[in-house]
């Protein structure tokens, strides 16, 4: 069964990076630690931020990151805090290097999913995007996981190195007996916002519409005949959809360890965080933010699209846009 997952009023997301390190060194890797910091969360800070995001009266979905958050020597306790208080789910994101023994300190029942980053179905494409080794480390990663009783899921961030590779990776999560796929779509921000010696970005790293439309939901309807459940960015609009800014709508929340917390993941290379953590303390920042620029109404649709990475956009001879682009956040679902 396919659905589109519009962006619930009932439930929040907190994303939150709890360190910027990182042991590997992805050439598509969008932390900025001019923009995100270096440092690394306390426990006591992790405790009483994640304090700060819980809410009461809405399920709140909770995903660790970094950075490589099993790095931090006390992420089993963060994620035990978390459930204590009350978070609805819970999520590692790794790239299975599983530092610090992470499987021996929490248990399935403490964490909802260990989600593992995977960028080719063969060691060589995957090494040439997240360096040497990670393919195995991660693989091994995920079958430790799986035999230890974590529920796991499998990240694939979809960009024109290994688009051609994404229809071999039903029969890998196969195989390794994974509950979930995401798929997603590489962002102009971070590294590959980066100028190169030509003074040009790599927004050719972007799937063009016509490859991705082509590739991407069969293999998630693939993916989904194995009895993995499948989830992939819209990016593209129909005609007769309705565009929707999630940093209006929704409840997301993108936290860094500066204290930086975003609405929307496309402003993150830059100084609009619409809110910011002091003193363990939640406050809005002043004018402008990322906040003025969502209720921009314009005909390409996602704002923060057409400002950044506008390669993916397509114009008629009347200067019309051919589509618009979807939030980054409206993703397509497909249940086993
Ligand atoms: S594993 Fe993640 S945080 Fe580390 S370099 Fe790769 S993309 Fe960046
Ligand atoms: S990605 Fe675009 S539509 Fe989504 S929150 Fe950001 S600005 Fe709004």
């Amino acid at each position: 069964m396919k659905r589109t997952v519009s962006f619930s009023k009932e439930s929040s997301n907190i994303f939150f990076h709890i360190l910027t390190n990182c042991n590997l060194r992805c050439i598509h890797c969008y932390i900025n630690k001019v923009q995100h910091g270096s440092n690394t969360l306390s426990l006591y800070e992790i405790e009483a931020w994640l304090d700060l995001f819980v809410q009461k009266n809405k399920k709140t979905n909770l995903i660790f990151l970094g950075g490589e958050p099993t790095l931090h020597p006390e992420l089993s306790q963060a994620v035990k805090k978390a459930r204590a208080l009350g978070y609805k789910s819970i999520t590692v994101d790794t790239n299975g290097y599983l530092f610090n023994n992470i499987l021996t300190k929490i248990s399935p029942d403490e964490v909802d999913f260990f989600s593992f980053s995977i960028d080719g179905a063969t060691r060589t494409t995957n090494d040439m995007i997240r360096g040497q080794g990670s393919y195995d480390k991660c693989i091994t990663g995920i079958r430790s996981a799986v035999q230890k009783g974590f529920n796991t899921s499998v990240i694939y961030t979809v960009s024109s190195l290994n688009i051609d590779e994404l229809r071999l990776m039903p029969s890998v999560l196969e195989k390794l007996g994974v509950d979930r796929f995401f798929i997603q779509v590489i962002g102009i921000r971070g590294n590959p916002a980066k100028n190169d010696s030509q003074g040009m970005n790599q927004a050719g790293m972007q799937a063009p519409r016509a490859l991705w439309t082509e590739t991407i939901p069969q293999t998630a309807e693939r993916t989904a005949e194995l009895g993995i459940t499948v989830t992939y960015p819209k990016v593209f609009l129909d005609p007769q959809d309705i565009f929707e800014c999630a940093g209006l709508v929704a409840d997301n929340y993108f936290i860094f360890p500066n204290g930086r917390v975003y609405r929307c993941p496309l402003c993150e290379d830059f100084p609009m965080h619409s809110m910011m953590i002091k003193e363990n303390r939640l406050l809005k920042t002043g004018k402008i933010n990322e906040s003025h620029l969502f209720k921009l109404n314009i005909p390409e649709g996602c704002v923060m699209n057409r400002i950044i990475q506008s390669d993916n956009l397509e114009y008629k001879t009347n200067g019309t846009p051919e589509f618009r682009i979807a939030c980054c956040m409206l993703k397509e679902e497909i249940l086993p």
